[in-house]
């Protein structure tokens, strides 16, 4: 694709301050992610995944800038919205960039209709007679498989695939360029959730949406994203187009989170074998010193402790494949 991305994210980092005592004293800082960069056009889907205390849910969040970022670009449309202010986000970003999180229930207002809940958007975000929202309420339910006659209806009274259909209209109601969707399809059965990834995959085709897809679920990942961002600790550990990670991964942390689900493999590709990562995941505020994986990492050697890997392409120079390791699997 010719142009500059949709999205193009540079050196993005994200840190909170650690707070104790009765005063709430600053004692510390906590990375929770640190110098991400990738880019994404229009019509595409980028998937990210890391155990839970990766960052991908920060990382969301400061795209979508409900969280400032400490420091970074965030280029959307050809601006850098990483510093703008509510008021130029409100004009210029926010109806563009819509999010749908993992439990629809707890983000749908459970006192208000389905009517109501997915004209909110048009309520705040646009101008327009009632019987015009009328109209793209109806267009954007019958779009995602729901009847308009159920407009009256509030959330409990849907099942759990509905009400993620419910918050699919709602982010879609605006007609956005970018949608960031947050372990969406988590909390639902199996059956359920290639139904909505199905879904999810037509709207993109027929309004060339770019997705964020962000999951804990690699099967999942693997129908969907067309590159994949492995997180660990808030830092990129490997990025690659999601065919090529899936068969030729080169970081020892997506070699472990592949071997723990051998499901998403295809038969001609070998199952890696299985790696039993040691001890939890570090404190992301005191995160160890050199690779931030070697704690786990099974090839760590004395250079990994003391010397932080930066991301670079892989010796291949296979296209958009890029780790941060200085002893990769392969390439
Ligand atoms: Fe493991 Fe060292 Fe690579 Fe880190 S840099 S992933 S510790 S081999």
């Amino acid at each position: 694709m010719s142009g500059p991305a949709l999205l193009e994210v540079s050196g993005l980092t994200k840190t909170f301050p650690v707070k104790t005592g009765l005063l709430q004293r600053a004692k510390g800082e906590l990375q929770a992610v640190t110098d991400v960069s990738f880019g994404l056009d229009r019509g595409r889907t980028l998937g990210v995944v890391g155990e839970s205390g990766s960052g991908k849910s920060t990382l969301a969040k400061c795209i979508v800038r409900l969280y400032p970022p400490t420091s970074g670009r965030i280029g959307f449309r050809g601006a850098d919205i990483a510093r703008m202010g509510e008021g130029m986000l409100r004009a210029r970003v926010r109806e563009h960039i819509q999010m749908i999180f993992q439990d629809p229930y707890s983000s749908l207002n459970p006192r208000h209709t389905l009517y109501s809940i997915v004209e909110e958007p048009l309520r705040v975000h646009r101008r327009l007679p009632a019987e015009e929202r009328g109209y793209l309420v109806d267009a954007v339910l019958e779009r995602v498989g729901l009847d308009p006659v159920l407009r009256t209806r509030r959330p409990h009274e849907f099942s759990g695939g509905q009400r993620q259909r419910i918050a699919i209209a709602r982010a879609l109601v605006l007609n956005p360029d970018l949608v960031i969707a947050d372990e969406p399809v988590s909390a639902l059965d199996v059956s359920i959730q290639a139904q909505i990834l199905t879904l999810m995959q037509d709207l993109q085709e027929e309004l060339g949406l770019a997705y964020i897809f962000i999951s804990h679920d690699l099967s999942v990942v693997r129908a969907i994203a067309d590159t994949v961002i492995v997180l660990y600790l808030g830092r990129v550990m490997e990025v690659a187009p999601a065919d090529r990670l899936f068969a030729c991964y080169a970081h020892p942390y997506t070699q472990a989170l592949l071997s723990a689900v051998p499901m998403v493999r295809t038969d001609e590709e070998e199952r890696p074998p299985r790696i039993i990562l040691a001890g939890d995941q570090p404190d992301a505020a005191n995160p160890p010193a050199g690779c931030v994986f070697h704690t786990r990492c099974p090839y760590a050697r004395n250079r990994c402790r003391n010397e932080v890997p930066s991301v670079r392409q892989i010796a291949d120079q296979t296209e958009g494949h890029r780790i941060a390791c200085h002893f990769p699997l392969s390439g």
